[in-house]
């Protein structure tokens, strides 16, 4: 369809019987998410969207076409906290009365909660610090929050989705926790057919980053998110699923395939790491700057998350020293 702005969007698509594929853009370098609304005992949408006019025009309209209004959905099911999945999560729901459900680890982010932020802030700091991040980068910290302020609105969680549970008014359709790329990643199963709508946790074209984060509990070390990432793909490749609805491009039908060569990829980075540690002692910021010489300023966050992930992996297998000099962790074989 052609919106009065002269851009086109696309159709919404029937993904899976009764599982129509709304694609809304999103001003990010990953580029469009996909958005999800299963007909059946509860119209639920599962993800919104990034706080835009773009996006919100797009939701409308992907509803409009397939003969419903936001005031028809029930519910709302956030795969996970990021702003391209929940950005538009308050607006959508004081706009339709539905009810909103995540994981108990999306709620801080979501609300935008002061006091975690503050200790978000301090964890990252202290992460980067401890990284070998220079100081002229560590403004980057602070972007995460002007990134939720601009593209998200703080909003209510209703209802809290464990690992397992059926999912309500759907009861189809189970919920399984994938953490990895975020701590309050959800993926939902329907078993009757092995429809998996995956959000972050398997995309084709896009190898998807255990991003670093804080811990739940802040007297405790950070969840090691790659280690996790593994587990969570490991599980979904011991189940039967004919079909992956991702949150960004095209759908999955080989999800073993795709798994293996995730996990595969994941030890030659390892094998990388082990390559650059022999010519001498190097701190996650440096090993960053080797492995990604395009994108570590630029994407710190991202390749600083990818890096710690891998001397993670390293780290379980007794495959590297670590030292402790003026605050900063240096490895070395
Ligand atoms: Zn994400
Ligand atoms: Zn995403």
């Amino acid at each position: 369809m052609t919106h009065p702005t002269g851009r086109t969007q696309s159709m919404p698509q029937e993904t899976a019987p009764g599982v129509y594929q709304i694609v809304i853009p999103t001003p990010f370098s990953v580029g469009p998410v996909n958005v999800y609304l299963i007909t059946g005992s509860s119209l639920t949408l599962v993800d919104v969207g990034p706080n835009t006019p773009a996006a919100w025009e797009a939701l409308q309209g992907g509803l409009k076409a397939l003969g419903y209004k936001a005031e028809d959905v029930q519910q709302v099911i956030l795969t996970h906290h990021h702003v391209d999945h929940c950005g538009l999560l308050r607006r959508f729901c004081a706009e339709s009365g539905a009810r909103s459900y995540a994981h108990p680890l999306a709620v801080p982010y979501v609300e935008m909660d002061k006091e975690f932020m503050e200790f978000h802030n301090q964890f990252f700091f202290r992460l980067y610090r401890e990284s070998g991040v220079p100081e002229r980068l560590m403004t980057v910290i602070d972007k995460f929050y002007q990134l939720m302020m601009t593209f998200c609105e703080p909003a209510r969680i209703d209802g809290l989705l464990k690992h397992e549970q059926p999912l309500p008014g759907l009861p189809e359709w189970k919920v399984l926790y994938t953490p990895g790329h975020a701590q309050s990643h959800l993926s939902l199963y329907r078993s009757s057919d092995q429809v998996m709508i995956g959000g972050d946790h398997i995309l084709k074209r896009i190898s998807s980053n255990a991003f670093i984060e804080p811990p739940r509990d802040r007297s405790q070390a950070r969840p090691l998110t790659l280690v996790q990432y593994r587990t969570a793909l490991q599980m979904c490749a011991d189940i039967d699923i004919r079909l992956v609805l991702p949150g960004h491009g095209e759908v999955v039908t080989e999800h073993r395939e795709l798994i293996a060569s995730r996990l595969q990829r994941n030890w030659e980075r390892t094998d990388t790491l082990r390559r650059l540690l022999r010519d001498g002692e190097k701190t996650a910021f440096e090993l960053s700057a080797l492995l990604f010489p395009e994108l570590y300023e630029k994407e710190l966050p991202l390749t600083l998350s990818e890096t710690l992930g891998h001397i993670d992996l390293l780290t379980i297998l007794h495959q590297i020293e670590i030292r402790r000099r003026d605050g900063v962790f240096v490895y070395s074989l």
